[in-house]
């Protein structure tokens, strides 16, 4: 996949008008009541710690634009570091497209590249550390005894038989545990804190399990894997984090981050929750994204229909749209869902700016101008973007035959049809005013193969006598001088706002989520248009090249159509 998708703005390009200032929310006043008091010294210091087990989606680009975002803000840094724990579920191909989707975001690491993986050593000191405080042991029960002995929300735990260990043996064991003398599942190491907690995370938590499985870093140094809740916040005071982010979910796993640091008396970040962005008509959770890729149900991870952040690339976003959504959504402490048309409202604010207005004929029907002189071709000035007068002209070729949308021809048309109809005039866009007079039908069929017209040469667009006004204007290509084009209509993935309410988000997949129109035909200079490059189909919507394109077999994807429904709820809550 290329990255070329905004190079098609330049520098005197206007700002967009509507880009959000940033609003102070909770997380900007903590980070400023800490440089008041200077609690970190005057640093910020934050990371975004994926999982390479699958492809990053909108989600977490929220997350990755509040973490570089908030760091760039403040003068601070932003580390990445893969969170590689589970060597069952991770692979390279996931940590290469992390690192791809966050640069492409327009965020950089620079040398701060960090992977938890680099850190099991470390971690296996400090582990054996809180063993020799009598604050770890091995635990023989099996992970089903495991469950039983935890209780409930209601019930208090009981303690593992293996809580009183003595420290040599659990020193012991830890070590045999490591040089693999005991198969998957038969072991655990375990915090010691507190099997009566009302916190469920606080009864004993596993730190290490034992897995035989070869990681895609540390190949087979390692058959003990420490354990998320371990990892997490020892890696942050590794890295000398100042304000570790994270999503709610683990605001009860909190006390635990605090309990770690604590029990080792080592730097301590402040850990802050914050509500993770839902999207009506989106599954977000990896697990299912992987489930749509696996069973074929999408055209892989960058499916334009995929919430991932390549699919977006691929339909056309723009990562400054992105950034925009994601300040535009701000930060809560409550979970919320945020509706889709917004985030189609901000890349079609942004490519209002950035992409070319040029015709194209998705479903093509002829018309020919009777009084258009056979072989004449003219050159017709055509301006590019009205929004921004940097963007220039080109020169369109008009000829006797064009085409036109089927669905801009009527024969019998309704009241208050303003295209073309028997006896009807319209503007051609950039061109003249034609006048239907007759059509020509198939003979089996009795449908419409070519509609005649006569065009008024007094009413060239941009002259003086082109003062006449006729209530409908069309879109068009000279029919000798298009080229063939395919073009990808997207509708929603899911047909349900909550695709999980009836906890099958399959059932509620769109049959109808994609439509693929082969014969459509286009202005002929956009037969070279670039992967990613971005146009405005008039009428039609926000168009991007597809990067599988190839030369004489252009594809187009619609980013989104034009109509705007996020405008309207906004007018009216204004
Ligand atoms: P998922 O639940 O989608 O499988 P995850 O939380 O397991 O995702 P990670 O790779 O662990 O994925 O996430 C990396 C970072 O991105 C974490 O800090 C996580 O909190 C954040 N994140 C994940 N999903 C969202 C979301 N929907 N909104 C905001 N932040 C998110
Ligand atoms: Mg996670």
């Amino acid at each position: 996949m290329t990255d070329k998708s905004h190079n098609d703005k330049t520098d005197d390009m206007p700002e967009n008008p509507n880009k959000p200032s940033a609003p102070v929310h909770f997380i900007r006043a903590i980070i400023e009541e800490d440089l008041k008091t200077n609690k970190w010294g005057g640093r910020v210091h934050t990371r975004f710690p994926p999982e390479p087990n699958g492809y990053l989606h909108i989600g977490h680009a929220k997350s990755i634009c509040l973490n570089f975002g908030l760091a760039a803000e403040y003068n601070g840094l932003c580390n990445l570091r893969f969170d590689d724990t589970n060597p069952t579920k991770e692979d390279v191909e996931y940590v290469d497209s992390i690192m791809e989707d966050v640069r492409w975001l327009g965020f950089s690491w620079d040398d701060r590249l960090y992977y938890a993986s680099d850190y099991f050593e470390q971690l296996y000191d400090y582990a054996v550390q809180l063993i020799k405080k009598g604050k770890a042991y091995v635990c023989d029960l099996s992970p089903e005894e495991v469950r039983q002995y935890r209780g409930t929300l209601t019930e208090p735990g009981q303690n593992s038989p293996y809580r009183d260990r003595s420290v040599e043996e659990n020193l012991d064991l830890f070590e045999r545990m490591r040089n693999g003398e005991f198969p998957d599942g038969s072991r655990t190491l375990r915090a010691k804190i507190d099997m009566a907690s009302g916190n469920l995370n606080m009864r004993d938590p596993t730190i290490y399990r034992i897995k035989h499985a070869t990681h895609h870093r540390t190949g087979d140094k390692w058959c003990i894997y420490p354990m998320y809740d371990f990892t997490h916040c020892l890696s942050d005071s590794i890295e000398r984090i100042t304000h570790s982010i994270c999503t709610l979910e683990f605001e009860d796993h909190r006390p635990l981050y605090d309990w770690f640091l604590d029990q080792l008396g080592v730097y301590h970040p402040q850990q802050i929750e914050f509500a993770r962005l839902n999207l009506s008509y989106t599954v977000m959770s990896k697990r299912k994204l992987l489930q749509l890729v696996q069973e074929k149900l999408v055209n892989g991870w960058d499916d334009p229909r995929m919430p991932t952040i390549c699919g977006l690339r691929r339909r056309g976003y723009t990562p400054e749209s992105i950034r925009a959504f994601a300040e535009k959504i701000g930060v809560a402490k409550r979970d919320s869902v945020v509706d889709v048309a917004l985030l189609e409202h901000c890349v079609r604010e942004d490519l209002n700016l950035r992409a070319n207005r040029v015709m194209a004929v998705l479903r093509p029907l002829k018309v020919v101008i009777d009084n258009y002189p056979e072989g004449k071709v003219e050159e017709l000035e055509a301006v590019n973007n009205p929004e921004y007068p940097g963007a220039g002209t080109r020169k369109l070729p008009f000829a006797r035959e064009i085409y036109i949308e089927q669905e801009d021809f009527k024969e019998f048309p309704p009241k208050k049809y303003f295209r073309l109809a028997p006896g009807q005039e319209v503007r051609l866009k950039h061109a003249y005013i034609i006048k239907c007079v007759g059509v020509v039908k198939d003979d089996k069929t009795g449908a419409v193969k070519e509609v005649h017209c006569v065009y008024d040469p007094q009413t060239k667009s941009g002259e003086s006598a082109d003062s006449r006004k006729v209530k409908g204007t069309l879109h068009w290509v000279s029919a000798a001088h298009a080229k063939t084009a395919e073009v990808r209509l997207y509708d929603k993935l899911f047909t349900k706002p909550d695709p999980d309410e009836d906890g099958d988000f399959k059932a509620s997949l769109n049959p109808n989520s994609l439509e693929i129109l082969t014969s459509c035909a286009i202005e002929p200079g956009l037969a070279d248009a670039k992967p990613l490059e971005h146009f405005q189909f008039l009428r039609h919507g926000y168009f991007t090249v597809d990067p599988d394109s190839r030369p004489g077999n252009i594809i187009f994807n619609r980013t989104v159509s034009l109509r705007d429904t996020w405008a309207k709820v906004e007018k009216k809550e204004n």
